[in-house]
């Protein structure tokens, strides 16, 4: 037996009790509440889903209209047969164009059945429409998003050869000069080996970077616990420098911070990213500071400052997302945006975080923390221990 759930508006019990046993004789089940009020039917609406809504025409101190475009307003879907008494084509048109679905005469009332059998079946095909549709517009922006990810991939391919590309080829040149070896001085050496030693260098930072990414987003970012002393990881970034590079670092390594916990290649690759980033986006007359200091709850912070060109504040939410290359700093140096996203997601990765402060033709300087070593009598892996 089909069980359908009726919501009567109705002001007559007797109506009702005719109208349900209409829908019984036709082999229905019915579930129904009669509401004859405004509020009482908002209430029944709220209360639960109806299979279909009879509503009497005429209803003392109300109307069927009224209740009818009260339905419709709520953006409720479910169809409505209104009923009456009487009949004219004003009111079979009003209640048509406030959005009846059917109108049935009282004392005709053995069309009811199929009337509302009717309905039902329109109203599931329209439901099983909109299903069908939702689909089609859901992998339509699936689709969208696929290509939009697709180029996407070939923008990045693009830039990362080109990044590539520059230090490669200043790269072959010193080393095919160097190789004719023809009338080089000595100091023509140095600088040719120089330059070589700092684009492979570059190189070598963008397939890092490459890389980290790709075992981050493989969810296969393992790192190391050792317990580390800070400033010592820092020398060694900075004794990786070229010269005049090296010659801008204002570093006091001797600050008395505590050991960290954390992964010497991957904090290495911390600093190197942003020492990298100050000196490229600052004048190469300008210096870059490194300071460490203890800060709260057991961190060590390190922080990078320049005095460059700056990053505007609307601008730095988008500082730690991938790819993102600000307009201020493209015009400046070229680069991937590969750099801040692998920072920020190797200092989560180690229980720290970072951020940045910056103000516009200033300086940028850029913390990241790292959680100090649990046990302080712990000797850091990089600090040799001093004989007794
Ligand atoms: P990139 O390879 O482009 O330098 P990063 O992820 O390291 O990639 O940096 C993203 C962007 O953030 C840069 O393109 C630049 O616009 C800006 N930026 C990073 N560091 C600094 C800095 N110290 N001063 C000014 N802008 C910076």
């Amino acid at each position: 037996m089909n069980e359908i759930k009726v919501l009567l508006i109705d002001d007559s019990e007797t109506d009702v009790l005719l109208l349900i046993r209409e829908l019984k004789k036709a082999g229905y089940e019915v579930k129904y509440r009669r509401v004859d009020t405004p509020g009482n039917m908002d209430a029944a609406l709220r209360d639960g889903a109806w299979d279909i809504i009879l509503c009497d025409y005429v209803i003392p101190g109300w109307s069927g209209l009224e209740a009818l475009h009260r339905v419709r307003e709520l953006g409720i879907e479910t169809p409505v047969i209104v009923l009456s008494g009487h009949v004219g084509e004003d009111m079979v048109v009003g209640a048509m164009r406030a959005g009846a679905n059917d109108y049935i005469m009282k004392d005709n009332l053995r069309r009811l059945a199929s009337a509302v059998e009717r309905e039902l079946r329109e109203a599931s095909a329209r439901s099983e429409s909109k299903i069908v549709e939702r689909e089609l517009q859901k992998t339509t922006r699936e689709l969208e998003l696929v290509r939009k990810m697709d180029q996407l991939k070939d923008e990045f391919i693009g830039m990362i050869s080109h990044e590539m590309r520059n230090p490669l080829t200043v790269l072959l040149g010193n080393l095919s000069v160097l190789k004719e070896g023809e009338g080089l001085s000595p100091d023509d050496v140095s600088v040719l080996t120089d330059g070589a030693y700092h684009e492979a260098h570059e190189l070598g930072t963008i397939l890092d970077n490459l890389l980290e990414l790709a075992r981050d987003r493989a969810d296969r970012l393992q790192l190391k616990s050792e317990v580390l002393s800070l400033p010592s990881v820092i020398d060694e970034v900075v004794a990786s420098l070229n010269p005049g590079d090296k010659e801008r670092i204002l570093f006091d390594g001797s600050r008395d911070v505590l050991p960290v916990e954390g992964d010497v290649v991957r904090l290495e690759r911390i600093l190197s990213n942003l020492i990298s980033n100050a000196l490229k986006y600052s004048p190469s007359n300008s210096k870059v500071k490194i300071t460490v200091v203890n800060v709260a709850d057991r961190k060590v912070m390190v922080t990078v400052s320049d005095h460059g060109i700056g990053i505007p504040e609307s601008e730095q939410k988008d500082l730690f997302k991938l790819f993102s290359r600000l307009e201020t700093g493209k015009a400046y140096a070229g680069g991937t945006g590969l750099g801040l996203v692998v920072c920020q997601r190797l200092c989560q990765a180690m229980g720290g975080r970072i951020w940045v402060d910056s103000t516009v033709g200033k300086g940028s300087a850029f913390h990241f923390t790292v959680p100090a070593a649990v046990d302080i009598g712990m000797v850091p892996a990089n600090v040799s221990e001093s004989p007794a």
